[in-house]
């Protein structure tokens, strides 16, 4: 229907025409797209689910989600079709959302569908980890049933190396090993707090519970002086969600526990973000 616009008159009213091209891009636009900003691009660091090739300027990156899927360090491993178009959606509408309430973060806009461009900053080789609810390996660890409430937030520290298996530490060993200063650690306990409170009430509101997550920070430098800031990526990858009614997982545990219908759980949690719509065909139709 077209909007009532008798109440601007004289001005006469051209009805839009219908686009040439369909809405949605077709399935074979991703690939064009790739080739158009990954081409002759230095690539800088290839890691289990992303790729980083330099960006089209100083002090840029571009970041390519790709569709493997692996757990337990590399252990398992599969392609799982669309998977990485449906992180790079979700991971830029949780950054955006971030930036929006003060997160500073790597994104700085998605390029195409597996594409994003960001910040480039030096990672600090941590993970760190924020709980709502027991599960995983604070479960096996402690020997707490999964799905038990936690008093309080917990955040946990893990050295990110996969030769060592990603070992729990402490801030003792973050200072004294030289991984972070206690600056930088403070930063990061109050941002990984503000990232934890702002996604559980988004996740919330979209009947899912934020069990878990691990998030990474890195160094942006701006002269002399660096700042931690938000980096890596936030999708069904790195956080545990639960339908808030059923219990049901919509995460990577559906791959690592070969639970099936892994796509279509992160699709789920995509629906219920309300950013489906604008999500290619390749989701539906099998990735290229
Ligand atoms: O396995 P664990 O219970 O320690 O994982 C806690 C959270 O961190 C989970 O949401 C998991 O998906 C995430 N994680 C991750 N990458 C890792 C380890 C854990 O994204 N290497």
């Amino acid at each position: 229907m077209h909007p009532d616009i008798s109440a601007f008159e004289p001005f006469s009213y051209t009805p839009r025409k219908a686009p040439a091209f369909p809405a949605r891009p077709p399935f074979w636009t991703f690939r064009l797209e790739h080739k158009m900003t990954t081409k002759n691009r230095k690539k800088i660091y290839e890691g289990k689910a992303k790729i980083l090739y330099e960006g089209p300027e100083p002090g840029t990156l571009v970041q390519y989600f790709k569709d493997d899927a692996t757990a337990f360090n590399g252990e398992k491993k599969a392609q799982l079709e669309g998977k990485g178009v449906i992180n790079n959606r979700i991971s830029e509408f949780v950054m955006t959302k971030l930036n929006n309430i003060g997160v500073q973060n790597h994104f700085i806009k998605r390029l195409n569908l597996r594409e994003q461009l960001i910040r480039e900053v030096e990672i600090v080789p941590l993970e760190v980890v924020c709980r709502n609810v027991v599960a995983g390996s604070m479960a096996k660890r402690f020997g707490l049933p999964e799905g038990q409430q936690l008093p309080r937030s917990i955040i946990e520290f893990y050295y990110k190396n996969d030769a060592l298996n990603d070992p729990l530490v402490t801030e003792e060993h973050i200072t004294a090993f030289n991984w972070a200063n206690t600056q930088e650690i403070d930063d990061i306990l109050a941002t990984t707090l503000r990232v934890n409170d702002f996604l559980s009430g988004m996740f919330a509101a979209v009947g899912i519970t934020l069990v878990d997550f691990k998030i990474e920070y890195g160094r942006l430098f701006e002269g002399d002086f660096s700042r931690v800031i938000l980096a890596d990526e936030v999708s069904p990858d790195s956080c545990r969600l639960w339908d808030s009614t059923s219990g049901e997982k919509l995460d990577k545990d559906r791959f690592r526990r070969d639970m099936g219908n892994v796509i279509e759980s992160y699709t789920e949690v995509a629906k219920r973000l309300g950013i489906m719509g604008d999500m290619p065909r390749v989701i539906e139709g099998g990735a290229q």
